[in-house]
Formats: structure tokens, sequence, C-alpha cells
């Protein structure tokens, strides 16, 4: 399967956590030039892989390009690649960026699944997260877009916030939970080098407090109906992220714009001249680590299981006729048991 994802590096405030490429400086020449800069590498993604069975609009906060560059985006896109009928096709979107005549445009244009950048539903904790919106900005902007006919929609949750209890994640999932998301994309904070929240030495919330809200928080989605199908996120049944998939199962995938890597024919590039070709160590290496991301897990032989014996034992994974696979606890320490396994 091959995948487009096209990257609009644009948002209209840079968050102080935040290690995305993306600018909050720009102006109407530059959107321009970035407009017909990806229309451009989706020209050349179209002569080497022509059909996209996914296209995810990621950022950045594609919206900020405003609608008539968005439309004309998937337009194109659907001109010049093989875009079949039941392709999903999303675009992340920041609950101010949108209204209902915007969102309507984005259906009506071919756009079928959001992914809001929700991440709390507490004012205190957005504003903490330098945000543009308040709680109900986003309530307003997921009912709008359900009015304006989208029945996908992820909603991103972020957890260990600076000053945050296990109270107000727990009011958070409510809320959440009351607008019903088809899918919900979960990340602790994480505080990264380069970040106004690293320069400012900014503490989230300790590991213990970090690892209850964790267990809270799968509790109750598990409750609510939500499949755990990876690492970070949740969805209702048959509401997986299918681009996303294709990534966590080594699938191909071309990046369009600014920022953006590309992994095709065996090679990992992007359009600053950098190319590696994977080796078949590479790629098996790459297996483990993405696949075991997913809840099914991947297949693996008994020499493989018996590296990481200590953590089946204590109910971190799971071997079973052949296949290997992370539990809830596993999730969390994936990064240590993937770590056992490639040494
Ligand atoms: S809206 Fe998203 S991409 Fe933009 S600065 Fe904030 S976290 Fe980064």
């Amino acid at each position: 399967m091959s995948s487009i994802y096209v990257h609009i590096p644009f948002c209209v405030n840079k968050c102080p956590y935040c290690a995305f490429v993306s600018s909050d400086s720009f102006d109407d020449d530059e959107l321009d030039f970035e407009y017909q800069r990806v229309k451009t590498d989706m020209l050349y993604a179209s002569h080497l892989r022509p059909v996209a069975e996914t296209v995810y609009f990621g950022g950045g906060t594609p919206p900020v390009i405003g609608i008539s560059r968005l439309t004309g985006l998937i337009q194109y896109a659907k001109e010049i690649f093989q875009i079949p009928e039941n392709a999903e096709i999303t675009c992340e979107v920041n609950p101010k960026t949108v209204n209902y005549e915007f969102l309507k445009q984005m259906k009506e244009a071919g756009f079928n699944r959001l992914s809001m950048g929700v991440q709390s539903l507490n004012d205190e904790s957005l504003r903490i997260l330098g945000r543009i919106h308040d709680a109900e900005d986003a309530v307003k902007a997921f009912k709008e877009a359900r009015k304006a006919g989208f029945d996908n929609i992820s909603c991103d949750l972020m957890f260990a916030l600076p000053n945050q209890t296990l109270e107000m994640v727990e009011a958070d999932v409510r809320k959440m939970l009351e607008l019903q998301p088809d899918h919900i994309s979960l990340y602790p904070l994480s505080i990264e080098h380069g970040t106004f929240f690293y320069a400012a030495n900014v503490q989230k919330a300790d590991e213990n407090t970090e690892y209850a809200m964790y267990k809270l928080i799968c509790h109750m989605l598990k409750e609510a109906g939500y499949i755990h199908y990876e690492v970070s996120n949740y969805c209702l049944p048959g509401k997986e992220s299918r681009h996303n998939i294709n990534y966590w199962k080594g699938g191909e995938y071309i990046g369009c714009g600014h920022g953006s890597h590309s992994y095709a024919a065996g090679y990992r590039f992007n359009y600053t001249g950098y190319m590696e070709q994977i080796t078949e160590k590479d790629a098996v290496e790459e297996k483990i680590m993405l696949g075991l991301r997913l809840a099914e897990g991947i297949e693996a032989d008994e020499e493989t299981a018996k590296k990481i014996k200590k953590y089946i034992d204590a109910g971190y994974a799971e071997y079973t006729d052949g296949r290997l696979k992370l539990t809830e606890d596993g999730f969390w320490i994936s990064n240590a048991i993937i770590g056992d396994i490639l040494v």
C-alpha cells in the first residue's frame, strides 16, 4: 500500500512544547510559494507511486493556508494520483482554525477524516500549553465537523501536563468521551530539546503520576468501547487510522512539502538531498520496532521471544502461536522492550 503525506509547515502560533517543523511567521507570498512547492512535490510523487490509498495533510496546521489553497491541493492530488473511492483522506485541524463553512468545503473537496488537536478540555491546561483555542472552541469545532458530514474524527489528547492532577485527567477524558470521537491519539507531554518548555525547564508530571494517568485513561477508554490498537492510539471498532497503520506495517509513503520525508523502493529520502538505502537488517529491525507498536504484534521466532523472557514472565508481553505482542503495560515501556530485542 502507498500513502501520500502533505506537510504544511505553518501555525497561527508556535506552541511552547512543539518540536515539529512549523513556523508562525509567514505572509501570503510564502503561503503561495509553499502551495506551488507542494504541487510540484506531488507531481514527482505521482510519477514514483501513482496510486495513493491514503492521503494525510499534517503539519503545522494545514487550515492556516486557507480554504482555497487547501481544497486546491486535494483537487490537484485527485487529478494526478489514482485515489480509490474508499481512500482515507485526513487533515489535521486546530479547533480555532475551522468553522462550519470551512469544514463543509473541506468535506465537499474530498477530505473524509479529521485529526483535531484538542489536547485538553481544561482551559487552564490549554493556556499552559500555549494553545490558541479553549475548551469551548474545541467542542464547537467538533460539533461543527460532525454537522459538516465528518463521520471519522480523531482527537488528540495530552496528559502529564504541568500542574495536572489525576482528577483533571479524568475530567478531560470524560468530556472527550461526551463528544464520542471515532479515534483518540493519546500523548504524554514530552519536553523536547529545542522547545521553549525545554529552555524554561518546565516540569511535567512525575513518572509515577504519569503512569497512574496512563492507566486511568486506558481504563476509561476501554470501558467506553475503545480499542487500544497501537501504543498511542485508540479507536472505536473499524476506525483505525489506515494511514498510520501503513507506516507501522512498513508500507511505502511519499512526503510532499517542506519538512516531509518519504520511504519508497527501499529508500528513505527527503527534499534536502538526504537519501538512505534501507538494508535488509534495517528492514528487519524496523519491522520489529514498528510492528510491536501495534496490538496485533509481530510474527516472531522463539529466539526473539527468549530475548524478552523477563518481560513476558512479568506480563509486559505475550508470545503465543508464533506471535509476539505487547500488553497495555508493555506499551508503556515499549522502548525498553524493543531495545532489548534489538541488542
Ligand atoms: S499547533 Fe501543532 S504543529 Fe503547530 S505549534 Fe502547536 S503543536 Fe506544533
